[in-house]
């Protein structure tokens, strides 16, 4: 992943895993109900540089709206990295949803934002 300041000495931060809330287990059961996060590989972490900020399509909960998939913009692990100089979206204003074509942002739209990626904020 290409860092946008390479010189950033920000120490990396832990999350909490939001698929599995942490517990390292598959929330679905999909495989087996003992079947390992795949967004954490079972460890209930997963590792990030601020600054940060909870993904605005998922809201924080690392699932994809309306399916049991791992969120596309956070993958699953409901946090996300942010450019140092972030700005709310003007394409989604910080939801993270992508807008139809009369230019409505849609609340529930399973399709995340263009312009941010479902980040909800962009680099200024
Ligand atoms: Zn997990
Ligand atoms: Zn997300
Ligand atoms: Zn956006």
């Amino acid at each position: 992943m290409t860092r946008a300041n390479p010189e950033k000495t920000t120490a990396a931060v832990e999350v909490t895993c939001a698929f599995c809330g942490g517990k390292g287990r598959d929330p679905f059961g999909i495989l087996s109900p003992l079947a390992t996060c795949q967004v954490c590989g079972g460890t209930g972490r997963r590792t990030l540089y601020p600054p940060t900020a909870l993904c605005a399509f998922c809201r924080g909960t690392g699932v994809h709206p309306f399916s049991r998939m791992t969120c596309t913009t956070c993958g699953g692990v409901g946090t996300v990295e942010i450019p140092d100089d972030a700005v709310t979206c003007p394409c989604c204003g910080g939801t993270g949803r992508a807008a139809d074509y009369a230019n409505y942002i849609w609340p529930d739209s399973p399709l995340s934002c263009d312009c941010c990626g479902g980040k909800g904020v962009i680099a200024k």
